[in-house]
């Protein structure tokens, strides 16, 4: 398994406190994922099975795969990425030998999540016109899903911008058969994320982050990371010519940088 199509990176790791306003669905999150994952047990007594699938859907960056990577973290779990589009494209004619091995990894070393971005490029709905590749792996992806034999130990996670797109079959129980709807934040999640995004940049007094909150209505996730990210670089630029090339930086000078308001 190459990292491209199904990474698994521990470097990137991610906790449940840098994902902003969105408290209600971490909470579910953890009861469909972390709990199986952590505590098998429970459901082997009770003879409950264990969800293997959960879909996530929402907009373009409001957050995921960050969720996903908090879960896997946070329970310590190997986090295999598969990107959709890509297992498709390119490795036309063995995706599938890819979906059973990114599978096979995953109960090696279980607990794990498989994240599946994009999962309607995988498995859009048999009934569109779509070519014999992707009805090949959308029985493959099915098949491996119904032969999780585990309670609990591998959990799939799948996430799409357009639920209405994945196939039918998918969403059966037994597959993913939690859904989870990942929304653009309010405002009151908005100044969570920039307080997250900002939490280790030097920011000054003039920095007003409920007014920034007030400000970025449409923005997700996303756009609040990059937005602080080049405030930071602005406030580089601001004080570049500030900077006397020639000689060393003296610490008080370090001192007064920051960044402010119009920075952002
Ligand atoms: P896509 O559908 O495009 O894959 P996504 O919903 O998976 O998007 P992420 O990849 O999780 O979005 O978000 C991209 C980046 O935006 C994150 O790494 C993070 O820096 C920031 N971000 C997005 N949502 C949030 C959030 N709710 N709280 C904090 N940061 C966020």
């Amino acid at each position: 398994v190459t990292k491209a199509d199904a990474s698994e990176d521990r470097s990137l790791r991610a906790s449940y406190e840098d994902v902003g306003g969105l408290d209600k669905e971490l909470q579910r999150i953890r009861e469909m994922v972390e709990l199986p994952l952590k505590y098998p047990e429970i459901f082997r007594q009770l003879g409950v099975e264990a969800p293997k699938g959960v879909l996530l859907y929402g907009p373009p960056g409001t957050g995921k795969t960050l969720t996903a990577r908090a879960v896997a973290s946070e329970t310590n779990a190997t986090f295999m990425h598969v990107n959709g589009p890509e297992i498709i494209n390119k490795f036309y004619g063995e995706s599938e030998a890819r979906l059973r091995e990114i599978f096979e990894t995953a109960q090696r070393r279980a607990p794990a999540i498989i994240f599946i971005d994009e999962i309607d490029a995988i498995a859009p709905r048999r009934t569109d016109v779509i070519g014999d590749v992707e009805k090949r792996v959308v029985a493959q992806l099915l098949a491996l899903m119904d032969g999780l034999k585990n309670r609990g130990q591998v959990i799939v996670i799948g996430a799409t911008n357009v639920p209405d797109m994945v196939d039918p079959a998918l969403r059966r129980p037994g597959r993913f058969d939690r859904e989870l709807s990942i929304n653009p934040p309010d405002r009151f999640g908005r100044l969570k994320i920039l307080k997250i995004h900002t939490r280790s940049m030097r920011i000054d007094s003039t920095v007003n982050l409920e007014k920034l909150a007030q400000m970025t209505h449409g923005f997700v996730g996303a756009d609040i990371a990059i937005l602080c990210k080049e405030a930071g670089m602005n406030a580089v630029r601001r004080l570049l010519p500030a900077i006397d090339f020639t000689a060393e930086l003296q610490e008080e000078e370090l001192a007064k940088l920051t960044i402010s308001m119009n920075d952002f």
